[in-house]
């Protein structure tokens, strides 16, 4: 298969991590025998020093025109980089907002999995962790609360703000479709979570995520208020195969099932539209205060690049292939910084890209 992949590396560990996926992936290419093509995109800070802006147009082209986009990281340190004197609108993640915008990015994926061998890093006691976890988060990115019309006002001398939630079906059923079909890849479970006990909003998310499952009848489909799903992610984890949900409750959720795994160098993420293209990202940020130096955890980056395979190209195989190295690294003892712990192997980036592509046979 050929594969076309726009290759944003970006600022700080950015270009070390995204170098050891690029070298997991040719890796995977040459045994399973696929043909990858990378055109180099600038955005965040390494485009600023460039063009002065963090994301020019014919960049938005080169993604669009990609299968696929693999992002390491980016942006400064926020209190010391240049790139933080500008106005917001020419900063880094101002070029990631509008790479999202522009390739309409409307379904956010961020998978939270507690591997056995790291199970000391995960905050639950012992006798929750000790079940494990590998659940997805499914979360609505473009609409919602953020995306609603707000204002601020005065009356008779009372300061007044007002954010509105709005949905409509078609915003639900898209990324309701994508969270089955995401489930049909998995352990076939979905958890829509909604506020359906108050929002109306909420009430018509369930409606159009009933409409969905009926076309799913292998999915099993339950609901669960976000309150109550809060809770059960510090309680019972392992109940969790895909939590599919909107926007402002998937951006905490997502970030409450991160803590809980305990390592942020491990945790992949992706962004789709309603074609088969993606970006693919790591959850973290570029680590300016470790880049350059080359301990970088790449693994959140090489799992990236394994969620493109499966959900970009459906190359399942060569997805598990991957995932497959990282568990089995693991169970060898290696482990970058940000995970290391007594009787391990600590090896760098690098290092690490290494030993993942010698498993990959
Ligand atoms: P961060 O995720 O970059 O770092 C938080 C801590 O985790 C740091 O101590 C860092 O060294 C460590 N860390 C992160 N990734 C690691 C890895 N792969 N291996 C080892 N250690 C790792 O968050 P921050 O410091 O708040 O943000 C730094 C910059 O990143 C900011 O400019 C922020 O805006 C940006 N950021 C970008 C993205 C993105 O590109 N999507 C996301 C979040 C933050």
């Amino acid at each position: 298969m050929k594969l076309n992949i726009g290759c944003i590396s970006g600022d700080g560990i950015g270009p070390e991590i995204v170098a050891e996926a690029r070298k997991i992936l040719d890796k995977v290419a040459l045994v399973y025998g696929h043909e990858i093509t990378y055109t180099d995109i600038l955005m965040g800070g390494a485009s600023i020093d460039v063009h002065g802006v963090p994301l020019t147009e014919e960049a938005i082209q080169t993604a669009k025109a990609s299968d696929a986009v693999l992002m390491g990281s980016i942006g400064g340190n926020t209190t010391t980089s240049p790139w933080y004197q500008l106005p917001p609108n020419l900063r880094p993640e101002a070029g990631l907002l509008a790479l999202r915008k522009a390739l309409n990015l409307f379904a956010n994926l961020r998978p939270a999995i507690l591997y056995d061998e790291l199970a000391d890093a995960c905050p639950l006691k012992k006798e929750i962790s000790s079940a494990g976890f590998d659940m997805i988060i499914m979360r609505e990115l473009t609409g919602g609360l953020y995306f609603g019309e707000r204002y601020t006002t005065e009356e008779n001398g009372l300061r007044k703000a007002v954010d509105t939630l709005t949905y409509n079906e078609n915003e639900i059923r898209r990324i309701a479709i994508k969270g089955f079909d995401i489930a049909m890849k998995r352990r076939k479970k979905v958890t829509s979570v909604d506020k359906a006990n108050v929002l109306d909003s909420s009430r018509l998310w369930r409606k159009v995520v009933e409409e969905v499952a009926a076309d799913y009848p292998e999915v099993t489909l339950e609901h669960m208020l976000v309150d109550n799903c809060a809770m059960q992610l510090v309680k019972d984890p392992a109940q969790f195969d895909v939590i599919l949900t909107e926007n402002m409750f998937g951006d905490i959720l997502s970030d409450e099932a991160s803590m809980v795994t305990g390592s942020i160098g491990m945790l992949a993420s992706a962004s789709l539209n309603d074609s088969k293209f993606g970006l693919y990202e790591p959850s973290h940020g570029s680590a300016p205060d470790i880049a350059g130096k080359g301990i970088a955890n790449p693994i959140a980056t090489i799992l990236s690049a394994a969620m493109m395979l499966r959900f970009s190209f459906d190359l399942d195989r060569e997805a598990d292939a991957i995932e497959n190295a990282v568990k089995n690294i693991l169970k060898k003892g290696y482990r970058t910084v940000d995970i290391m712990s007594e009787g391990c192997t600590q090896v760098g980036c690098k290092e690490m890209g290494d030993l993942l592509a010698d498993e990959i046979r």
